[in-house]
């Protein structure tokens, strides 16, 4: 059965139009919310190392700021497109209305693929990323950070070159930098850290042991390893693991230090000796407890969901589960904690360094950690108040408390007219 719902704006516009019905709120609230605010898209010349010109195309999308600047993260990949960057963009409106953060969402991205890039490279692309939208971003407008393939390197380069152009140290910028110039504690483990909080939360409910669980993570990056890392550190046996290259798997557990290391030392996860090579697709159908896609998009979609055996979904990722794969696996009786939820993490950890950065104040890592927590906490509980009134997935009920209060904000500023 072909799968209709791989387009994510679509997939996005569908879930605020549910939202807005099932809320009975004022049709206004979903023209609004349909379509962002505003679609940048830039062309980012720059040199390359044999000293040719060639130009990509970046983006960056705000959605919606009816509860504060913009915010969300920059991507480089091949794949990136406008309507992935505009459903990306509505997915952080949806994770900081959820997380009760005081921003509203943007994203953004460059098509490019960074294997095929020097460093150097890399930061020129980056640098004149920065200039191409330096009048459209800044720590009251909107505000950047890490996503697929872009790191705390990459935003020390983009903080640097605003600052330069500003002619002032603005590093509220952006966040997700290194430490030394105003990155936060605990802010590079942010969304692997929420994402077991999250899931290890639902699993206690659900009578699963999460220090006994048999978990596959799917993607090894800024999510996934550190999400694999923290599972394994509390007990969890980690059987699989993949990269864009491939899998990993041993029944019998991985450990995941070692193959941490092997990465640093590799770049990727082929060759290690320690397990059997899988598929990516062969790894999301895995006898396991717990399965965390942690990678792209549509990853579980109508051709796998039925045979998905893991009893836990954790979104790592944006997007990864399809609509139609959403309802086939409700009807299995899969719990999946949705992306808005499961890696919001990050962003809320990004909130921390901004405030940090605002206030030129900074905290420990114990005192990020806490209220990390004491944040996702708050938000499963609002979540799971919607889920038992409403009779809905946790995905919708998500939606529900994000787009009430994008409405009671809209409503007062007087947009609902
Ligand atoms: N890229 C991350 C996300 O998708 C983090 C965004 C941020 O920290 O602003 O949530």
């Amino acid at each position: 059965m072909a799968d209709t719902s791989l387009n994510p704006f679509v997939r996005a516009q569908q879930s605020f139009k549910e939202a807005v019905e099932t809320l009975g709120l004022e049709a206004a609230v979903y023209e609004i919310l349909k379509q962002p605010m505003r679609t940048f898209e830039v062309a980012v010349p720059f040199v390359r190392d044999d000293g040719t010109l060639q130009v990509f195309t970046g983006y960056r999308v705000q959605h919606n700021d009816a509860l504060g600047p913009t915010k969300g993260g920059l991507r480089f990949h091949p794949d990136v497109n406008v309507d992935e960057v505009k459903a990306l963009a509505m997915w952080m409106t949806v994770k900081c209305a959820l997380l009760g953060l005081p921003y509203g969402g943007g994203k953004g991205g460059i098509a490019c693929d960074v294997d095929q890039l020097s460093e150097g490279e890399i930061e020129r692309l980056s640098r004149e990323y920065i200039r191409a939208v330096n009048l459209v971003i800044g720590p009251d407008k909107d505000i950047p950070a890490p996503d697929v393939s872009t790191n705390p390197q990459i935003m020390a380069w983009m903080v640097d070159e605003y600052s330069r152009i500003r002619g002032e140290n603005t590093f509220g910028l952006i966040t997700g930098k290194p430490l030394v110039i105003g990155g936060s504690r605990g802010r590079v483990e942010a969304t692997g850290h929420g994402l077991v909080f999250a899931t290890r939360q639902l699993a206690t409910e659900m009578g699963i042991d999460f220090a006994r669980a048999r978990i596959a993570v799917q993607g090894f990056g800024n999510v996934g390893s550190v999400a694999a890392t923290i599972a394994y550190r509390m007990g969890a046996s980690v059987v699989a693991v993949s990269d864009k290259d491939g899998g990993l798997y041993n029944a019998s557990g991985i450990d995941i230090d070692d193959l941490v290391e092997y990465k640093r030392v590799n770049r990727n996860l082929a060759g290690y000796a320690k397990a059997e090579p899988i598929t990516n697709a062969q790894l999301l159908e895995l006898p396991v407890d717990i399965l965390f896609p942690a990678a792209l998009e549509n990853q579980i979609t109508a051709d796998n969901a039925l045979r998905i055996q893991a009893r836990i979904v954790g979104e790592g990722a944006n997007g990864p589960t399809t609509p139609e794969a959403d309802a086939i696996l409700f009807d299995k009786g899969v719990m999946v904690v949705p992306d808005v939820l499961g890696n919001a993490g990050g962003v809320t950890v990004s909130y921390f360094e901004w405030v940090q950065n605002q206030s030129r104040f900074y905290w420990s890592e114990e005192e990020v950690n806490h209220r990390l927590e004491e944040y996702m906490s708050r938000a499963m509980a609002d979540m799971h108040r919607m889920h038992e009134r409403f009779g809905v997935t946790l995905r919708k009920a998500a939606y529900l408390v994000a787009t009430d209060r994008l409405a009671q904000a809209m409503r007062v500023r007087g947009w609902l007219k």
